[in-house]
């Protein structure tokens, strides 16, 4: 399963980051919404469908007709975390 999120849309309620904090957290500043792992494990499917059911704003919304081509690279979320913080919010 293959994740994508709208930033504009979000609203920062947090709920997917509190269900799912291993796939999402929020940016610091303004609250919205940060994809830590798009690519979802497959384990994690269920919660991951279940966060994009819960959003309030339906930022969150599977990619229609994404596949796995090769599992997702390991590691370096932390990484990954300080870039989207620093990130542009729109
Ligand atoms: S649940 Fe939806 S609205 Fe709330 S922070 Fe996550 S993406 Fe944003």
């Amino acid at each position: 399963m293959l994740l994508q999120v709208d930033r504009a849309r979000c609203c920062g309620s947090g709920m997917c980051t509190l269900r799912a904090p291993a796939i999402f957290d929020q940016n610091e500043e303004d609250g919205t919404v940060i994809l830590l792992q798009p690519q979802v494990r497959e384990s994690d499917e269920n919660l991951a469908a279940e966060c994009v059911q819960n959003c309030p704003s339906g930022a969150i919304s599977v990619v229609p007709g994404a596949t796995f081509a090769k599992k997702p690279a390991a590691g370096n979320t932390e990484s990954l975390r300080r870039r989207l913080r620093s990130a542009p919010t729109s």
